[in-house]
């Protein structure tokens, strides 16, 4: 089928790249000149395992091309997939201006039937506004009084990959979910799926549009609630990775997204959270729990500082060292993520921060001043007096700490992610401290 994906980011590129190579002819469009002229000389902006191959080899086959025009890029399309971000509004709202623009320039480059398909995360109703955005904007001369000469339809398709294995997630989904108001809109994207022969879940746009906000919603309240329970345990020193391996062995209740951290970031959770609970709100219903769900993740990243200023007594003037800088592993997206948070407050009691991640460094610089970035995990531990673990990259898993130990000031570890729960640092000579554990 002939797609154009407007929007070529985290999720418009994967979404373009993967519906290549499954045999779709693919067009990703993005106003943004510098992405679209590096993504035609076949170099991706961003770090995703696995895309640059898939990149390469379907500009090659000739199934995938770019552009800067909708015009250009979506008229010979029969579906067209909006993936632009949806960021946060100062009072929480989803801003769907991005997404209006798109609605309003698809309608004004319209000469044929299309299948608009929402795959950015956006509130409820949404698909009704951007149909009437559609309905608007259709030029003249496809109109007759109030009626439309060309048809189009509406659909929802949200995207659950998540960023650091998303070509994987997007070949292997664990569902498809559409939602759709005619059977013309069904077919095609049941069409566009069906080599990856997933479960999909058809249903109305409204619906569509919820599951994916509960489905974050639901992910980051079990986060908040494992956070919770280990700051219990810290009181009690009990140790909440055996209460968490304790409850994940239900099949009820599951193994993942109960790791104690440093809070849940990145470019989801805390703003579709926050925009469920506004939808909410404007709908009539109050929230309370995702409103305790949002309070518990920034009492997380509080509680982290705290230990850290508690143990290290006086910050300012040390040498604190980040292990790791993007929300999780895998990405270089450094949108919301705890480290700059961190940073910030280090450097405001005056502590000197130095920093280390395999691919976030250059989104980090654009977003904090002074931090010295090294070249290694060894080079961050030269004369620090203590290291912070915030992201669990692979390199990080067997470092050799007894020459980290000999590297640093004072052989401090503050473990954000429980990473080396089971190495036994304070052996070594390490003091070590991790998210709640009882005191080694
Ligand atoms: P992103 O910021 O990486 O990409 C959005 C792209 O849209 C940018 O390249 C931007 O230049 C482009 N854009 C903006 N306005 C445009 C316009 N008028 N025409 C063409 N291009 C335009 O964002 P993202 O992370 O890919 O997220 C996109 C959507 O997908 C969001 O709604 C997000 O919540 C949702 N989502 C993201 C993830 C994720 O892991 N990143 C996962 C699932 C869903």
């Amino acid at each position: 089928m002939e797609i154009a994906i407007v929007g070529s980011g985290y999720v418009g590129l994967v979404t373009g790249v993967c519906l290549a190579e499954i045999g779709h002819d693919v067009t990703c469009i993005d106003v943004d000149k510098t992405k679209i002229n590096k993504l035609k000389k076949g170099l991706v902006p961003i770090y995703e395992p696995g895309l640059d191959k898939l990149l390469v080899k379907n500009i090659n086959n000739k199934r995938l091309k770019f552009s800067y025009s909708i015009k250009d890029g979506a008229q010979k399309a029969t579906a067209i997939f909006i993936a632009v971000g949806t960021p946060s509004k100062k009072n929480g709202d989803a801003d769907l201006t991005y997404v209006e623009n798109v609605a309003r320039e698809i309608a004004e480059s319209m000469t044929d039937y299309k299948l608009v398909i929402e795959k950015s995360t956006v509130p409820a109703e949404t698909g009704k506004k951007v149909a009437q955005t559609i309905r608007k904007y259709i030029p003249k001369k496809y109109r007759q009084g109030n009626k439309l000469l060309l048809d189009f339809d509406v659909a929802s398709n949200p995207e659950f990959l998540r960023e650091g294995s998303a070509v994987e997630d997007f070949m292997n989904p664990d569902r498809v979910v559409i939602g759709v108001e005619s059977k013309r809109a069904e077919k095609l994207l049941r069409e566009i799926y069906k080599p990856l022969k997933p479960k999909m879940v058809v249903t109305n746009i409204n619906s569509a549009e919820l599951i994916k906000h509960a489905s974050n919603s639901f992910l980051a309240t079990k986060i908040s609630f494992i956070n919770a329970i280990s700051q219990i345990c810290t009181i009690l020193e009990a140790d909440v990775l055996k209460v968490a391996e304790g409850m994940g062995y239900d099949r009820r209740i599951g193994r993942q997204f109960l790791n104690a951290g440093i809070g849940y970031g990145g470019s989801c959770f805390p703003k579709d959270v926050d925009a469920f609970i506004r939808l909410s709100e404007k709908s009539g219903y109050k929230f309370h729990l995702l409103e305790q769900v949002r309070e518990i993740n920034e009492q997380q990243k509080d509680a982290f500082l705290k230990l850290i200023e508690d143990k290290m007594w006086i910050v300012k003037n040390k040498t604190i060292g980040l292990l790791g800088l993007a929300f999780k592993p895998n990405t270089d997206d450094m949108r919301n993520a705890p480290s700059i948070d961190l940073i910030r407050a280090l450097q405001k009691e005056g502590a000197q921060i130095k920093a280390y991640d395999p691919e976030a460094v250059e989104n980090t610089r654009k977003m904090v001043e002074g931090v010295t970035f090294s070249k290694d995990p060894y080079a961050l531990a030269k004369g620090c007096d203590c290291l912070l673990l915030v992201t669990e990259w692979e390199e990080f898993h067997d470092l050799n700490f007894e020459k980290i130990r000999d590297l640093m000031n004072h052989p401090v570890i503050f473990d954000g992610r429980n990473l080396y729960h089971d190495k036994k640092l304070d052996k070594i000579g390490f003091e070590y401290y991790g998210i709640g554990r009882p005191a080694v």
